[in-house]
C-alpha cells in the first residue's frame, strides 16, 4: 500500500490517495476529484477535466500516465 497526494496527480490539494498499484490511486484520484468537484468544490473543476480528457484521449493522456506509474513506482511501502 502506497499513498500520494492529489496534488502528485495533478490536483490542487494535499488530500492523500492510498492504492497498492499506480492504477488503484489514479482510480482513487478520479473519485475525489468527482466527490469534491460534485460538492460545489471549484478549485478542484480544472483537474477533473484533465483527468477526463485523460480518458478520452489515451495516447495524449500517456505521458502523465507514465510519470504518474514511475512517481508511484519510486514511493517507499508503507
Ligand atoms: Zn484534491
Amino acid at each position: 500500500m502506497k499513498t500520494m497526494t492529489c496534488r502528485q496527480l495533478g490536483g490542487p490539494c494535499d488530500f492523500p490517495l492510498h492504492g497498492g498499484t499506480a492504477d488503484e490511486v489514479i482510480k482513487a484520484q478520479d473519485r475525489h476529484l468527482n466527490e469534491i468537484v460534485s460538492s460545489g468544490d471549484e478549485a478542484h473543476k480544472n483537474a477533473l477535466k484533465e483527468m477526463k480528457g485523460r480518458w478520452k484521449h489515451p495516447i495524449s493522456g500517456m505521458g502523465w500516465y507514465k510519470n504518474a506509474k514511475h512517481d508511484f513506482a519510486a514511493l517507499p511501502e508503507g
